[in-house]
């Protein structure tokens, strides 16, 4: 499996999914069509099928202008919002998106938006999340639609996948949420050798994720929160910090 990011607008990333070099592309949260019509081209592939984990312009807008390139199946929120899915998903759902052989399944994550989907598949060597919006590495989502509980209920459940699973976040967030974290928790030494490394990451101009749930566990305060009460204090923190 080759996973690789398309950066979009200031920070975006929409992944890209293959299962061998050459091999058809599925996309994840196209929000503009256009680096990833460039991306495909520059590797002389096309598009095997898109997902979509949330109504969110950035996630979407490029959804309707690639359908009008390739005609592919769109796996999704059960949500009128968003014009072009054509296999709406739910709570506990499996699929095997058109061009993988890997099985992935539906998390419903509520909280940044409400029709907010997770995608997890165990049938890679190490496990990978595409969680959209809902976890960033050391931050989560803002809290749009929900509300803490259903938030921090979202979070639990990702919190339960396997720890070596891999975590491909769709925003580069992580030195500013690293820096929330840092003030959260300024005793964890962990958050300090994370910001480390993603410092030399970001030098580089490399991309800080894809994550890994274990280390998530250890830096992340939203994901590390004992309760929903707790959640939301950190998450209003955060909205002003
Ligand atoms: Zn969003």
């Amino acid at each position: 499996m080759i996973i690789t990011p398309i950066p979009a607008f200031d920070d975006n990333y929409i992944w890209a999914i293959q299962p061998t070099q050459n091999a058809d592309a599925v996309i994840v949260d196209p929000g503009d069509e256009a680096p990833v019509l460039k991306w495909l081209e520059q590797q002389g592939i096309g598009l095997a099928s898109i997902l979509i984990t949330h109504h969110h312009w950035d996630h979407t807008d490029g959804l309707l202008p690639l359908l009008e390139h390739f005609e592919v199946p769109v796996y999704g929120p059960n949500n009128p919002k968003i014009q072009g899915i054509s296999q709406k998903l739910h709570e506990g759902d499996r699929f095997i998106p058109a061009g993988l052989t890997v099985e992935f399944q539906v998390i419903e994550t509520p909280g940044h938006t409400l029709d907010h989907l997770s995608f997890y598949t165990p049938d890679t060597a190490e496990g990978m999340l595409f969680c959209g919006d809902t976890l960033f590495s050391a931050g989560c989502g803002r809290m749009f639609e929900g509300t803490a509980p259903q938030f921090f209920a979202s979070l639990r459940k990702l919190a339960e996948l396997p720890a070596t699973t891999h975590v491909y976040c769709t925003h580069e967030y992580t030195a500013a949420n690293l820096r929330f974290a840092r003030a959260a928790e300024p005793d964890n030494m962990a958050i300090e050798a994370a910001q480390n490394e993603v410092a030399k990451l970001r030098e580089q101009h490399q991309p800080s994720l894809p994550s890994r749930l274990e280390r998530e566990l250890a830096i992340n305060p939203f994901l590390r929160a004992k309760d929903a009460a707790e959640f939301g204090k950190l998450r209003q923190w955060k909205d002003n910090f």
